[in-house]
């Protein structure tokens, strides 16, 4: 039996609110609706954050208020505190993504908040979008590393992922925010993270910044992990760390699963040309290797 992996397209939110470059509503209901059309069946497409602090996500409720109404994607949303939740709750968001760092630096810098107070706000916000039928992945920023603190240890993880699973969400999600992960240890912390969180999904979401985004998907699905984060063209990166490359891209991904023997329900061609038309528009190329090779339409993929 081929493994089933669930792909959530992030490119954009994660991609796009990297970008100066900020974008009508109207395209980005464009690129939702050729990405669902590609096969994916989760895209996040929004954060409900201060529109003056993230501009690229200000149409937040347009964007949701646009969407088709196909049951059989699922439009997710990030949200960073209870005000964030509470117009999720208001635009009628069904997925919510709330996540905290696992590194108190980070949290500090990032988010203002020591750790002990993310958590907090954590289950504030996990509350408030559960008690409106909203499902909740609980995420875990710098799972595999912090560039201010390095090593995370790998208790103080456990410790989240029981946090979260405590508190009733839906998924998890672990995130190398910083692509300091590496196959061995992310496939040793990935496979006491599934023991813990049983028959809660975990997702991986994946940075390609050191290049081992892709060494670290085969390592995690030997572990066992069986949904993960990517972006189109490999958008993405972190805003702070200047020539940071960005997510791994949903069409590299989607061919390299494939070729493992793995199913995605995605067409990596699909993909790939909406890579193609945001390349256009940027007029530089995004990191994705896959989208430039199928440039030439009728190249042969085995
Ligand atoms: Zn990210």
């Amino acid at each position: 039996m081929p493994e089933k992996i669930i792909l959530e397209e992030q490119g954009l939110r994660d991609g796009l609110q990297t970008l100066t470059r900020v974008f009508s509503t109207e395209q980005k209901l464009a690129w939702a609706r050729q990405l669902a059309a590609s096969g994916l069946r989760r895209i996040q497409v929004a954060s409900f954050v201060h529109p003056k602090l993230v501009p690229q996500m200000a149409d937040a409720e347009a964007i949701f208020a646009g969407l088709p109404s196909d049951s059989s994607v699922v439009y997710s949303a990030l949200v960073l505190n209870v005000r964030g939740v509470e117009r999720a709750i208001a635009a009628g968001v069904k997925h919510l993504a709330i996540s905290l760092s696992a590194s108190d630096t980070h949290s500090q810098r990032n988010a203002r908040m020591t750790l002990k107070e993310a958590k907090q706000a954590f289950q504030e916000m996990t509350h408030l979008a559960k008690a409106h039928g909203i499902a909740v992945r609980g995420g875990i920023q710098c799972a595999f590393g912090c560039r201010f603190e390095g090593h995370i240890e790998a208790s103080i993880v456990l410790q989240l992922v029981e946090h979260h699973l405590a508190l009733g969400v839906d998924e998890l999600a672990l995130a190398d925010s910083t692509g300091m992960a590496n196959p061995r240890s992310l496939k040793a912390l990935m496979t006491e993270v599934l023991r813990l969180a049983g028959s809660v999904p975990v997702a991986l979401h994946l940075h390609n910044t050191e290049n081992k985004g892709y060494a670290n998907v085969y390592a995690a699905v030997e572990a066992g992990v069986r949904q993960f984060d990517t972006a189109f063209g490999g958008l993405g990166g972190c805003p702070f760390i200047r020539n940071a490359s960005g997510n791994i891209a949903t069409e590299d991904t989607v061919h390299m699963l494939h070729q493992m023997g793995c199913e995605t329900g995605i067409d990596p061609r699909a993909v790939a040309q909406v890579s193609l038309g945001m390349e256009a528009l940027l007029e530089q190329p995004l990191p994705g290797m896959l989208y430039k090779l199928l440039q030439n339409q009728d190249i042969c993929l085995i």
